[in-house]
C-alpha cells in the first residue's frame, strides 16, 4: 500500500537534516502550528495549508465560498494552538485570469480577515493548476500554546460543537445536480453550504482554555485520526503508552446531521468524516469544572466524550460499558486512489 502523508512527512521531512535545534525555534513540525520565540512575552505561531481544486474543494466552487473556506480552515489551526490571529499570506495559482472571480474572492476574503482581525501580509500570484495556499501567523503569550503532546492519563476528553457536519455537508452537496446552487429560499441547502465552506474557527473557545487544557487539536481529518495524534504525541512526550476510552453515545451531533445522515452511518461519519474544524481538547481533572464554566460563558457547546488512560490504543465504549478497539481512521492523503481532478471527491484533510 502507498505510504500515507504522515509516513512521507516522517520519512523525508521530519529528519535531523531539516529539523534541527536553532535559537528562536520553540516547536517545529508535528503540531497544528510551529512556535517561534520573537519577544520575551509573546510567541509567534505559523501554519500553512493548501487547498487544491478537485481535492479540497469541488471544481467550480464559487469564489466567495472558497475564500471563506481557505482562510477559516487555516485560522482553525491557530485555534488548535490557543493563538490569536495576526496576519496571513496568500499564494494563488490559477490557469487563467478572471477579474470577476478575483473580485468576488477578494471581497469575501476581506470580510473574513476583518472578522478575525487577521491582516493580509503578502503572497504570490502565479499561473498554474488551480490552488490556494494560505499561511497564517498568530501569537500566544509565552509558554501558553496548547500542544498535542500535553495529555496525561486521567484527563477528560472534550469536543466543541458537534461532529459529523463536515462529512454530511459534503455528501449533501454531492447529491445535488448543481453542487452550489440553492433554490431560493432553501434554508437546508444554505445550512449545508455554510457547514462546508464557512466552518467557525474556535478561536475564542481555545483562548479561554489556555492554562486549563493539557492538549488540543482541531478536527480536520476526523476525530478518530486527530485524537490518535494527541495520544501518540502525548505518549512520546511522557514516555509511557497512553490510550483513550471514548463514550460513543456522548459524541454530539447537530439536529440537522441526525435528520440527514442514516443512523447506521452516523458514528463513522462523526469519527472519520473530517472537515468539522471543531476542537478536541484534553483537560486535567482539577481543571474540568473551570474549563466547562469558561466554555459555557462563550455559549459554545462543550461535551465530555471520554477519558485519557494508560491502556494503549483508543477504544469505543457503548452504553453497557462494552469496549472495542477503534479500527476506523480519518482521511489521509495518498492512502487510496487519488481523487479525479475536477470532481468533488474527498475535499477534506490537509497535506
Ligand atoms: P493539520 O491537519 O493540522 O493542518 P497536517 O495533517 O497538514 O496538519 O500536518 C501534520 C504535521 O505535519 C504538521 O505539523 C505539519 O506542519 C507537518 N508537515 C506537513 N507537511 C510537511 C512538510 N512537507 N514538511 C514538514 N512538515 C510537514
Ligand atoms: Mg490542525
Amino acid at each position: 500500500m502507498a505510504a500515507t502523508e504522515f509516513e512521507l512527512i516522517d520519512r523525508y521531512f521530519n529528519q535531523a537534516g531539516l529539523v534541527f535545534d536553532r535559537a528562536g525555534v520553540v516547536l517545529g513540525p508535528g503540531d497544528d502550528a510551529a512556535i517561534l520565540s520573537v519577544s520575551p512575552e509573546r510567541q509567534l505561531l505559523v501554519s500553512v495549508d493548501t487547498l487544491n481544486e478537485g481535492v479540497h474543494f469541488p471544481a467550480g466552487a464559487p469564489p466567495h465560498l472558497l475564500a471563506e473556506r481557505c482562510l477559516r480552515v487555516n485560522l482553525s489551526d491557530l485555534a488548535a494552538m490557543g493563538g490569536d490571529p495576526v496576519g496571513f499570506t496568500l499564494a494563488l495559482s490559477m490557469p487563467d485570469v478572471s477579474e470577476s472571480w478575483l473580485q468576488a474572492f477578494s471581497s469575501a476574503l476581506a470580510q473574513v480577515a476583518r472578522e478575525f482581525n487577521c491582516v493580509l501580509l503578502g503572497g504570490d500570484t502565479t499561473r498554474g493548476a488551480f490552488s490556494v495556499t494560505v499561511q497564517v501567523h498568530g501569537e500566544v503569550p509565552r509558554g501558553q500554546a496548547l500542544l498535542r503532546s500535553g495529555a496525561r492519563a486521567g484527563d477528560g476528553i472534550y469536543v466543541t460543537g458537534t461532529l459529523g457536519n463536515g462529512a454530511a455537508a459534503l455528501s449533501y452537496l454531492q447529491a445535488k445536480s448543481d453542487l452550489h446552487d440553492c433554490d431560493q429560499p432553501d434554508p437546508e441547502c444554505e445550512y449545508w453550504l455554510n457547514a462546508f465552506y464557512r466552518p467557525v474557527p474556535r478561536l475564542k473557545e481555545s483562548q479561554v482554555l489556555r492554562g486549563l487544557a493539557s492538549a488540543a487539536i482541531d478536527i480536520s481529518d476526523g476525530l478518530a485520526s486527530d485524537l490518535v495524534h494527541i495520544i501518540e504525541a502525548s505518549s512520546r512526550a511522557c514516555g509511557r503508552a497512553l490510550g483513550a476510552a471514548l463514550e460513543v453515545s456522548r459524541i454530539p451531533h447537530s439536529d440537522e446531521f441526525q435528520r440527514l445522515a442514516p443512523e447506521e452511518q452516523q458514528l463513522e461519519l462523526a469519527l472519520s468524516g473530517g472537515d468539522d474544524y471543531e476542537l478536541c481538547v484534553c483537560i486535567p481533572p482539577q481543571h474540568e469544572r473551570a474549563a466547562e464554566a469558561a466554555l459555557a460563558a462563550t455559549g459554545t457547546q462543550f461535551t465530555r466524550i471520554g477519558v485519557v488512560d494508560g491502556h494503549a490504543g483508543v477504544r469505543l465504549v457503548d452504553d453497557n460499558g462494552q469496549a472495542e478497539p477503534l479500527t476506523i481512521h480519518g482521511y489521509r492523503h495518498f492512502d487510496a486512489a487519488p481523487p479525479s481532478p475536477g470532481t468533488a471527491r474527498a475535499p477534506r484533510g490537509k497535506p
